[in-house]
This record gives structure tokens, sequence and C-alpha cells, in this order.
């Protein structure tokens, strides 16, 4: 089966973990400071936080900004579970913003419709969390001035898009937002195993970040209440959790870091090629906005009338191991059961009825990619 994401990993990626393990340090150590030095640099952002998952790093993102009982988040209904339920382990309530059918993403005239209803209710979001879908940006410079004109948070959930530019700057340096979040899990850009990344200009955010991924412990003196202990001292200030990403992790992002660039130049590469391959089929590709240089996590066709479920059937039966990004949040059984139904966002439902992620990683060969496209042609062709 050609998978439609996989890890890349190399000799050097190796040596590094091995590297570790043989040292004094497997959490808690250097490398970890290291990996969110890395990042820092790439993103030319001031803080990083590494956490043991993209999901925790959302958790504590909410927690730093005081999602609390009785607030209100938005994200979109096309993400992964992950971008709503954090707000929930808050105690915070979720809706969603619909998206833009063109791209995917969190579309700016239904946020800022949204937004102005809110108002009026008196109900608006204390934080909105836009997902740059597939590893393309959301259309940040508006979104973040939406944000700014109520008197928004805003999180990006960067999953997807490592590597990714937007105005010609790296995503993650949180020039329209608060916080952005990668996730490295092995079908993403590129890996920790688990991981994830918090990244801010912030350093009030990014003290409480550090501080919720440790069982809410500073072991900063500068923070003590009690400032009369020795250098052994740490204080509890607030509760927790043990989010930590460990040394071996950090190590193998430090070096799947080195790869980054490489990595997603070879997908744009492969992207291109599909784009130009399928062109003449009766089919939605991926559009892509001016602003945005995607890091194509995924590449997403989308289809017009065709049979979905018998091209999804017909794709894996010839070993190409398709899927959907996403079945919309609001209509998995536990949001249904929040209240939220079909029809409450019609485009992001029409999406995920017509949306199929094609085969897209670094390590997808010519040959292979070559054999995607003619079975692709060969089932397109019979609708
Ligand atoms: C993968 C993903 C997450 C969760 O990432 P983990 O590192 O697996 O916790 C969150 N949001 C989006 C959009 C994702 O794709």
């Amino acid at each position: 089966m050609i998978p439609y994401g996989r890890q890349s990993i190399d000799q050097q990626d190796i040596d590094a973990v091995i590297e570790v393990l043989k040292s004094d340090y497997l959490t808690q150590g250097p490398k970890v400071p290291e990996f969110e030095k890395t990042i820092q640099d790439y993103c030319n952002v001031n803080y990083a936080v590494a956490c043991n998952s993209a999901t925790s790093c959302l958790h504590i993102a909410c927690l730093a900004l005081g999602l609390g009982p009785g607030d209100l988040y938005w994200t979109s209904p096309i993400s992964f579970v992950a971008s709503a339920n954090c707000a929930l382990y808050c105690g915070a309530e979720v809706d969603f913003v619909e998206i833009d059918p063109q791209t995917y993403n969190m579309s700016v005239p239904a946020l800022e419709a949204k937004l102005k209803e809110a108002k009026a209710k008196n109900r608006l979001p204390n934080i909105i969390c836009p997902v740059h879908i597939a590893g393309q940006s959301c259309d940040m410079q508006a979104i973040y001035t939406l944000a700014q004109e109520y008197g928004v948070h805003v999180i990006e959930d960067a999953s997807h898009a490592i590597g990714g530019r937007y105005q010609d700057k790296p995503i993650g340096d949180c020039r329209y937002s608060d916080i952005t979040i990668f996730s490295f899990h092995p079908v993403k850009i590129i890996t920790t195993g688990e991981g994830g990344v918090a990244t801010t200009q912030n350093e009030e955010l990014h003290h409480k970040m550090q501080m919720y991924r440790s069982h809410g412990v500073t072991k900063d003196p500068s923070k003590f209440q009690d400032k009369t202990k020795g250098s052994w001292y740490y204080e509890q200030q607030t509760l927790g959790y043990n989010y930590r990403m460990t040394d071996i992790q950090a190590a193998l992002g430090i070096s799947q870091f080195k790869k980054l660039d490489a990595n997603v130049e070879k997908r744009q590469k492969i992207a291109a090629t599909y784009s130009q391959a399928l062109k003449d089929l009766n089919i939605q590709l991926p559009s892509l906005i001016q602003d945005a240089y995607s890091a194509y996590h995924l590449y997403i066709i989308k289809l017009k009338k065709q049979n979905h479920k018998a091209i999804f059937e017909a794709l894996r039966n010839n070993n190409i191991g398709v899927n959907l990004h996403y079945r919309p949040i609001h209509l998995q059984p536990y949001y249904q059961n929040k209240g939220f139904k079909e029809g409450d966002f019609p485009i992001s439902e029409e999406y995920a009825e017509n949306a199929i992620s094609i085969p897209m990683f670094s390590g997808l060969e010519d040959h292979n990619q070559e054999y995607v496209i003619g079975v692709l042609k060969q089932i397109l062709s019979k609708q």
C-alpha cells in the first residue's frame, strides 16, 4: 500500500537518537532547549515550548491565554478533533467557523459575520483557532485584523505547516497570533515520533506554557513567591501536567529539522507534478492564495459529482492508501451529542463528502507517483 503520508528517517536521525540513549539525560537534558532554539531561529520567534504532542501544546496554549469555564473558543470544522478538544479540556465551550470553499481554511467573511453576530449577542469568543489545512496558511493578516477589532486571542494550529511561509515569512513567527502550534507526529512534515511545539513572542505566555507543561512548577528564581530559599528550590504555582518532550524525541527533531527545507521543496515538486498531470480531470485541485507557500502536508483533491465512496474503495483496492482529512468535527458523535447537527456548516460538509487526500510525502518515489496518477486517471475517466 502506498500511504497518504509517511515519515522519512535516515542514518543521521538514527545516530542522533542513539547518541542520546548513551548520554546522561533521556529527558530534561540539553536536547529539548536545543530543539526549542532550533525552532526559534527557524521561525524567527522569541520563544518555543516543546511538548509531547501538539494536542498538549494546544491545551497549554489555551490555559496560558486564560481559557476557562464559561469561555468560548472557535475553530474550523475541517480539522483534527484535537483543534477543538483542547478548549473542552479547559471547561470552555466550542463553536466553529465555516471554511472557504476554495482553500478549505477558515473563511474570513464567515468569521467576520459570526463575530458581528456574537458581539450583538454579547457572546464573543475568547480565542479563535484558525487551522492551516494541508500546510497552506490561512489569511492571517485579515483574521488578525478582525481578532484585534473584536478583542479576541488567536492560536494558529499549524500542525500541518512547519516549513510553510506566509507573506514570505515563516509560519510560526506569530506576527498575526498569540501562539502558533506545530505537530511532529510521523504523518506530518517532520517528526519526533510524538511531539509538538508552541511558539510565541510573548514572555508571559511563554512562562505560563512552561509551567503548565511541567506540573505548574517554576524553577525560575525571579518568579518565586518566596525569594529566601536556596538553589534547590522550586515552586508549584498552578495546576499543570506532565506534557514534557523527551531528549530522545528532541534529538530526532533537531536532526529532522536539518532536512526540513529540502523536505518541503520535495513536497512542492510532488504537488506541481500532480497539479500538472491531473489538471484535465473533472476535479478540484488545491488552490493557493498568493501570500502562501504551502508546506504541503497533504495534497487534497475534491470530486465534483463523482461517487466518493466508490472512488475511495477503488483507490484502496489498487493499493493507494487514500484518506479523508477530515470528517467535520461537529459531526463526530461526541460533538453531535453537544447539539451540533448536519447542516450547521454546509460548505465543510460538502467538502468532506468529496475530498480525498492522495499520497504526499518527501519519500514518495517518482514511479509510485506515476502509478497513483495513472490509477486516478483511469478510475476518474470511468465515472
Ligand atoms: C495532527 C494534528 C493535531 C494533533 O497533533 P498531535 O501531535 O498528534 O497531538 C492537531 N491539529 C491538527 C490540525 C493536526 O493535524
